[in-house]
């Protein structure tokens, strides 16, 4: 069936002269390599068509990946606008997306609220570039895949599968990766973007170890204050990469990190876990993602301590059922 969605959906691409393709906002690996990647494809083989990436939201951390453009108003209701890796409306990273003639929507996250024209879902993908691979790659003989649009797609499939460990990742995965990088794929370069830190990285990271908290059951948790993003020095989005170094402890399926966004002025909350799904727990505080990888918002350090409990009651129950897990 869904053969049939990606058929509509390139006839759909075919029919049109201008192609907007927007991503969600604080973009990630996946969201840019998606995004850039389809639009460089469209790019090389419908020359004569305008296909346009635009992104209101930047992360530093891929400023490596180049800048989007800028697209007037008025070329919006002949376009078609297609959107990647954003599962609900309030996070497209485009205030202009509504104005164009149609939708299409690709995504892999847990649909809760759908929307598009043409939508092709697939949470069982492990990146939404996984689909994209599988999109250009199941029309190869239509579209032009370089190095360049090859890369991208590699890059949101290493990212966004955590190296291809996170749950999601088949056979099927890497069979297109493999594919991928048969393109020409500059690896050695494009993992010293990935793995490269700062000094002062490492330094916030030894206080990160120093102050992470763990419940009864098992949940590490970290809260990066406002407090600490000034004495660090830190962006929103430094601060909110902390999340990463909370994954390996022995016996913390959960880990959990809350940042305070000061303008704001309420917590992001970033939810990870191993053997057991933490989206529910993601919906009940105003968020969702993925069943192991979630995003949510809490308003107030009570709202924060309230998840932390009820995360811990989770792990709690998760173990009683199951025994320790590693
Ligand atoms: P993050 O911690 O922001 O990397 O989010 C993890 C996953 O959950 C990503 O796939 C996000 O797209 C998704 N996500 C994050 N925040 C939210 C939210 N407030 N609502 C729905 N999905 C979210």
């Amino acid at each position: 069936m869904n053969e049939q969605i990606k058929q509509a959906i390139l006839d759909k691409i075919e029919s049109y002269d201008t192609i907007i393709i927007s991503r969600h906002i604080r973009p990630d690996g996946d969201a840019v390599g998606s995004t850039k990647g389809l639009a460089t494809v469209l790019r090389d083989t419908y020359p004569a068509k305008r296909i346009y990436v635009v992104d209101e939201d930047f992360s530093d951390y891929l400023s490596f990946l180049g800048g989007e453009d800028t697209v007037e108003e008025a070329v919006y209701p002949t376009a078609l606008q297609i959107i990647i890796d954003t599962g609900t409306e309030n996070r497209i990273s485009n205030s202009n997306y509504k104005k164009a003639k149609e939708i299409i929507k690709i995504d892999h996250h847990i649909d809760i609220k759908p929307y598009g024209d043409l939508v092709w879902v697939e949470d069982f993908r492990s990146s939404a570039c996984e689909m994209i691979a599988d999109f250009c790659l199941g029309f190869k003989d239509r579209l032009k895949i370089s190095a360049e649009a090859a890369t991208y797609i590699y890059l949101g499939m290493v990212t966004d599968s955590g190296r291809f460990r996170f749950e999601g990742v088949t056979g099927e995965t890497l069979r297109l990766a493999g594919a991928l990088l048969d393109y020409g794929i500059d690896y050695e370069t494009l993992f010293a973007h990935l793995y490269i830190e700062d000094f002062s990285t490492l330094k916030l990271r030894s206080f990160v170890f120093d102050n992470i908290k763990i419940t009864k059951n098992g949940v590490a948790y970290i809260y990066i204050s406002e407090q600490i993003q000034k004495d660090f020095g830190l962006t929103l989005e430094a601060a909110s990469n902390v999340i990463g170094d909370l994954s390996t402890i022995r016996g913390s399926l959960i880990w959990v990190a809350f940042i305070y966004n000061t303008t704001k002025k309420e917590i992001r909350v970033r939810l990870r876990s191993r053997f057991l799904g933490i989206n529910d727990l993601a919906i009940k505080y105003h968020g969702g993602g993925h069943n192991m990888a979630a995003g949510a918002t809490v308003y107030s350090e009570d709202e924060m301590y309230r998840l932390i409990a009820d995360a811990d009651e989770l792990l709690g129950a998760y173990k009683s059922a199951h025994g320790d897990k590693i």
